[in-house]
């Protein structure tokens, strides 16, 4: 199981509770509150909680809110809520910005020690200095303010703390090692002066002009709030270097970063700036729109966060970094719900089938169990003489390969006691289509054995006083994008978009049992998680799903169809179900 073996293992045995270097494991989620979490953050999120909960240590949500450029009181709760709807609870729910004043402390505490200067270089010096940049290796040079006085340094960085310098004008620098080979270690800036628009902040209002970086402020925190392992994506290695270097040279608590590989999925785009183009454009109805990957656009689409769990967990953690394509994460959704939800029938397009030797006022009750899982129970829907089946399970003519409905054709009925065949069609005279199946029922009544039909169609009855069949809106999903790669499309991501992601079905129909699970949801997903656990599917370390009572929490799968679930957007008299998934790869496209 993914905490039990290799990578993180490794990393707990560096610093364990067992050895004594800790009382306690102490790990954090850190997302910068710009923008909606998407799946690659679902990975961080399992392996921090995870992790802690694993060796009965805490774990804390911290707001990374050093910058208040894209900070958004909207992101924050959204990030909170995701969290917990992944099923993990913060020990606490931290903020950077509570430690500013510590922070600008230690920024002088830092500048005394001659560690840190004022710079009043330009972008471009600065970029000089160090080499020209990535990859050039020119000689690197040291700023001109480097070796000033300290006192100076001091008086600086308060004048400029206190409105003497512009934006761009004035940094606080580190004074790390130009001779190091790692750019981590090039004189980093730890304070900046945002632009005027910029500069007022979320939580501690006009209180700063200036701000710490990521670089300043990411261990800092971590070493204030006693983080004993600090788990962060590789594009942080070189960081390590630099973090440890300011824990040492601050002398404070060094927590332990260690780096994993980041979760990509491809043929999708997760970046804001295009997810903001997405819905600007009308190319998606929202920001949760199912057919986008932030974690409230699967909320929306249905998919349950225990599927996502064992996606992250099935995946593994090592440092290599993992590109997924959105079919693979989508099997992982169907094996999980297979175990987890109810089935009901529903049509798609639905054709009437009138079996014409019942009475008119034929009625068989038919038991149906709701799931393979007993613990589910089991419904009852009315079996009459005029019922609706999916249009595409009728063909006009029949062939020796076609074992759906033709005339002359036997099947079954899901459920219903004995078969029927189809007698003869009617045609609408202008559109051409059909309009309603005959059929007979065929029971035999001398007691023989009934034919026995080579396949079972899904059905829903027609019967208003026991309230079949129930309408419904049906939005099925199609990739969003054409591509694996959207974002590499010559013409911009734009040119790649796919003009048939979102199929509507405006008249579907859905047999009576879905008043109960509509009633009876969030349905108990403990025994199919038990299932996945055993079979290593899924961690046990991980949440339990606190499926939070959301329309999206009405989820079925309709048997022969798909998986669908309620969207938010249903009214009183509108029903608007949600494809979570096709029941198979290629099926229902
Ligand atoms: P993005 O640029 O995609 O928004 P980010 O790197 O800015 O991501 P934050 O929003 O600050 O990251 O994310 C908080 C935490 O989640 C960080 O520790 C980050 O490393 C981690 N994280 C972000 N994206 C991924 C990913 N795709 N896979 C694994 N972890 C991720
Ligand atoms: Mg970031
Ligand atoms: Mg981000």
């Amino acid at each position: 199981l993914m905490f039990k073996v290799g990578f993180l293992s490794d990393v707990y045995q560096e610093r364990s509770v067992e050895s004594g270097a800790i009382d306690k494991v102490v790990t954090r989620f850190p997302p910068e509150p710009n923008g909606f979490l998407h799946i690659g953050h679902s990975k961080a999120i399992a392996i921090n909680f995870g992790f802690a909960k694993q060796h009965g240590g805490e774990c804390y949500l911290r707001f990374d809110d050093t910058n208040p450029k894209s900070e958004e009181e909207q992101y924050f709760i959204a990030i909170e809520e995701m969290v917990k709807w992944l099923g993990f609870e913060p020990k606490r729910v931290t903020y950077s910005s509570d430690n500013f004043d510590r922070l600008y402390a230690l920024a002088e505490a830092l500048v005394e020690r001659d560690r840190a200067y004022v710079c009043h270089c330009t972008k471009a010096e600065v970029i000089a200095q160090r080499g020209g940049g990535e990859g050039e290796g020119k000689p690197r040079y040291a700023c001109p303010h480097r070796d000033r006085p300290t006192a100076e340094s001091l008086a600086e960085f308060r004048a400029m703390r206190h409105g003497k310098y512009e934006v761009g004008e004035t940094a606080l620098r580190m004074k790390q090692n130009l001779d190091d080979g790692n750019p981590q270690m090039w004189d980093l800036f730890a304070y900046r002066i945002p632009e005027e628009e910029h500069r007022k902040h979320h939580r501690t209002g006009d209180k700063w002009r200036i701000y710490p970086t990521y670089d300043f402020t990411h261990c800092l925190c971590d070493s204030f709030e006693g983080i004993t392992h600090s788990l962060c994506t590789t594009e942080f290695e070189l960081s390590r270097v630099s973090y440890e270097w300011l824990c040492d040279e601050l002398e404070v608590y060094k927590p332990m970063q260690r780096e994993y590989g980041r979760l990509n999925v491809s043929g999708t785009v997760l970046s804001k700036r295009k997810i903001v183009e997405l819905v600007n454009k009308g190319h998606v109805r929202a920001w949760d729109d199912p057919r986008l990957y932030t974690l409230i656009a699967l909320r929306r689409r249905g998919v349950p966060p225990g599927a996502i769990l064992s996606f992250v967990n099935e995946l593994g953690v090592t440092k290599a970094t993992t590109n997924i394509e959105l079919r693979r994460f989508e099997t992982s959704i169907r094996r999980y719900l297979e175990l987890t939800v109810p089935r009901l029938m529903l049509v798609l397009e639905p054709l009437t089938v009138v079996i014409d030797g019942l009475d008119d006022d034929h009625l068989d009750m038919v038991d149906v169990p709701f799931s393979k899982n007993p613990a589910y129970g089991s419904h009852s829907i009315p079996f009459t003489k005029t019922v609706y089946i999916e249009r595409s399970d009728f063909r006009e003519v029949d062939s020796d390969d076609y074992f759906r409905l033709a005339p002359g054709k036997t099947v079954g009925l899901l459920k219903v006691p004995f078969p029927i065949t189809a007698t003869s069609f009617e045609k609408d005279s202008n559109t051409g289509e059909i309009t309603v199946v005959h059929a007979k029922y065929e029971k035999p009544l001398d007691g023989s054995t009934p034919k026995k039909p080579k396949s079972f169609i899904h059905w829903v009855a027609s019967s208003p006083a026991h309230n079949s069949p129930i309408k419904a809106t049906v939005r099925a999903f199609n990739p969003l994008f054409r591509s694996n790669n959207p974002a590499a499309h010559p013409d911009g991501f734009l040119a790649d978009i796919n003009p048939d992601s979102e199929q509507i079905f405006p008249h579907a129909m859905i047999e009576c049992g879905f008043e109960e699970i509509r009633q009876r949801a969030p349905w108990p997903a403990e025994a199919g998680e038990k299932k996945l656990i055993d079979a290593g599917k899924r961690s046990p370390e991980s949440g339990v799903q606190q499926a939070a009572p959301g329309p999206e929490t009405i989820r079925f799968q309709g048997m022969r169809v798909a998986y669908f679930c309620v969207d938010r957007e249903t009214t009183k008299d509108d029903l608007i179900l949600n494809r979570i998934v096709s029941l198979k790869e290629d099926v229902g496209k």
